[in-house]
């Protein structure tokens, strides 16, 4: 059964005031708090195993990548790849989208050569695409949005021709809490030879994501997003696209031999792990991970869901509330009548009340709907229906100050 004053519990952060006031978190879309376990084992790490990994025949070496090896194939079950070696531990999503941006783009790409993307992409998944095209004189094609804010998969269909490689979108929007179903844009890619990199950065955390059902050749998500810590992310790719790329930095880890007249590439997953990567991150992120399967992240998404429902039927009660899109996750987007969205957070703020204002790092998607920025609540597994309750009081609460 999903006991929330147990979970909460588990956070320590949930117990602190601010203003006086306390704490009610919904920025989760930017980053999740972390349980206790995961704030242990980064100590426990340091206290107990830390040592390089993969180079010191020593005790503390083979425990430090006993534990990180193990971390790769929680992180495979928890995405349910086929191989753990298909899972490269790297900075999280942005540095993942840069990786494909950089090798996939050396390996596969040539001037003329198109990337399909979308119009409600995070930064991190539009500027990679754009300094690649700078680099190498590829194009990049733009997934248009329905009137309802979806994905126009018509349209999207439409783009294909001789010259497309690949295939880059979201799987849920930061912004808009929509959920696109990337099974039917991955087969659609597919029917025509291209390969689909899925931003999960929004979904992972959300909702069972298996790459093989979905057929994705590219998973990409950050560690913070779903509890772990920051500076951790994961790149999945299909061996087949992992071990024809070419490498994305050069250093330690990375070669099986190095001589000044040629050097050759170890094999995967550590061809893409330049240098000491960051051991102690993976083996917390792994504990994030065990800790979400322990709950279940069908019993996460269900709870998720319902506060997310709730929110809007009370949203709806606003005179003047404006809703972006149809979230379906975890995350809505909103204006009030012409509040600007930074006057509001900063009001709400003083309520004890985090949430988000701004462009969200989507502004072409934000320019789509001519406005200045929204306001994003964003839910996670801590989250109480009672908080819902005190957000839409502190909304009415400025509205009432802004006549
Ligand atoms: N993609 C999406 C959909 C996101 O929401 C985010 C972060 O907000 C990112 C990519 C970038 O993630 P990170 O900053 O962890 O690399």
């Amino acid at each position: 059964m999903y006991d929330i004053n147990e979970i909460r519990k588990e956070f320590p952060i949930l117990q602190r005031q601010v203003y006086g006031k306390p704490l009610i978190y919904l920025d989760n879309a930017a980053t999740t708090q972390k349980p206790l376990c995961v704030i242990e084992s980064i100590t426990e790490a340091y206290a107990n195993v830390n040592a390089n990994v993969h180079r010191g025949v020593h005790f503390l070496s083979q425990k430090a990548t006993e534990q990180y090896e193990e971390a790769r194939e929680t992180v495979r079950r928890f995405i349910n790849a086929r191989h753990s070696h298909e899972v490269i531990f790297t900075r999280g999503t942005t540095e993942s989208i840069n990786l494909v941006a950089s090798s996939f783009g050396e390996t596969f790409l040539a001037e003329g050569d198109e990337v399909i993307i979308s119009t409600m992409e995070h930064h991190s998944n539009i500027v990679p695409w754009q300094l690649l095209a700078e680099r190498k004189g590829i194009k990049l094609r733009v997934i248009p949005l329905t009137v309802d804010a979806r994905l126009d998969k018509e349209a999207y269909a439409a783009l294909f021709n001789e010259n497309t490689r690949l295939v880059s979108i979201t799987h849920t929007s930061n912004v808009l809490g929509v959920t696109n179903p990337v099974e039917e844009f991955i087969s659609i890619a597919h029917s025509h030879g291209v390969p689909v990199l899925i931003d999960g950065a929004q979904s992972v955390p959300h909702k069972k994501v298996d790459v093989q059902a979905l057929d994705a050749d590219f998973l990409v998500f950050s560690g913070h997003k779903i509890y772990g810590p920051t500076g951790i992310g994961v790149l999945y790719g299909k061996e087949s696209y992992l071990n024809r790329m070419k490498p994305y930095q050069g250093g330690g880890e990375m070669i099986q031999t190095v001589r000044f007249e040629k050097t050759t590439f170890n094999e995967l997953p550590y061809k893409f792990e330049a240098g000491t990567p960051d051991y102690v991150g993976a083996i917390a992120f792994a504990r994030a991970l065990d800790f979400v399967s322990a709950i279940g992240i069908e019993q996460i998404a269900a709870h998720e869901q319902q506060l997310t429902r709730y929110a809007l039927e009370r949203m709806a009660e606003i005179p003047d509330m404006r809703i972006f899109g149809k979230p379906d996750g975890s995350a809505i987007s909103f204006l009030i009548g012409n509040i600007h969205p930074a006057d509001l957070g900063t009001l709400l703020d003083r309520l004890g009340i985090a949430i988000r204002t701004g462009h969200h790092c989507a502004q072409p998607l934000i320019d789509h709907f001519s406005i200045p920025g929204t306001v994003r609540a964003s839910f996670a597994m801590y989250n109480t229906i009672e908080e819902v309750d005190a957000f839409i009081a502190g909304i009415n609460r400025v509205v009432k100050m802004f006549g």
